[in-house]
């Protein structure tokens, strides 16, 4: 009896011994879990600024902060906090706009364009027309009218640009790619009825996303056609490369308030300007 009483209390020791370690090392995988050990769960603003859906400022504003304005963090992402207000709304504030001593992102190039390529794709042409309206107007025609106004805006910026064609003249779809910084494919579609609407971005690969979600973002802030986001799909001169690219359906060429869009200059400058916007956006960040 007495030795197995030893063996218990020795036993016992190690228990405690283990126990306490354990209990150790929560307590510092807990600090490290909740950020005690250094990043700070409060902040205020030093200045006004936005509450936006994204960790950039390219995200929406979900509303304007004002300085003394109070927010609780949740997660950190580089100089960005995710935070929420006392009622529980979230979104990211910059940090440099804080009490917590961040300073501003300088940007990384003066011009985001300079040494840029960017692969431009009139969809169609030649003996390929590609969708048409009722009224006449054909998706190679806009493609290409779009496509050549953007073309001389992104050179404006200081890009380099390079065209999968320049004139009516019929590309096959497995040459429709290049060596570029990014690819952007400009079609329009078209439907047998006409009320479907609206502007659409397609990427296929999961690594082409945040190119399309850029650029998305850009087009509807400017544009005045409906939005009908950024989508998935299997078209093969977006699947056939490796590049951050995407196709834009600039709009429903078999509708006749989005044919008049796309037939209006005004509207293109609109639209190109808005796709400039993007791709610079794209290559700022
Ligand atoms: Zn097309």
């Amino acid at each position: 009896m007495k030795r197995r009483i030893g063996i218990t209390k020795n036993g016992l020791l190690y228990i405690a011994i283990a126990l306490l370690g354990g209990i150790l090392l929560a307590v510092i995988l807990f600090n490290l879990l909740t950020g005690s050990t250094g990043v700070p769960k409060k902040l205020s603003m030093i200045e006004n600024t936005e509450l936006r859906t994204g960790p950039q400022a390219i995200y929406p504003v979900i509303y304007k902060v004002e300085k003394g304005d109070r927010f609780n963090i949740i997660e950190r992402k580089g100089k960005w906090f995710y935070v929420s207000d006392k009622d529980k709304r979230k979104g990211w504030i910059a940090g440099w706009h804080t009490n917590l001593n961040i300073t501003k992102d300088q940007p990384v190039r003066k011009n985001p364009f300079k040494g840029k390529t960017v692969l431009i794709d009139p969809g169609h042409g030649g003996s390929d027309q590609g969708a048409s309206s009722k009224a006449g107007t054909l998706e190679k025609e806009v493609t290409l009218k779009t496509s050549l106004m953007l073309r001389d805006k992104l050179k404006a910026e200081g890009a380099h640009v390079v065209m999968t064609r320049d004139s009516d003249e019929y590309v096959k779809l497995k040459d429709r790619k290049g060596v570029a910084d990014a690819f952007i494919s400009i079609h329009s579609d078209a439907l047998e009825e006409s009320s479907p609407h609206g502007l659409t971005v397609y990427y296929n690969s999961k690594s082409q996303k945040p190119f399309a979600d850029t650029l998305h973002l850009a087009i509807k802030e400017k544009t005045l056609l409906s939005d009908r986001g950024v989508r998935q799909e299997n078209f093969q001169v977006i699947r056939q490369t490796k590049i951050p690219a995407v196709l834009v359906e600039l709009g429903y060429i078999s509708n006749p308030t989005d044919e008049t869009m796309m037939n209006d200059k005004v509207y293109r400058q609109l639209v190109t300007t808005s796709i400039v916007d993007g791709v610079r956006n794209y290559f700022l960040y």
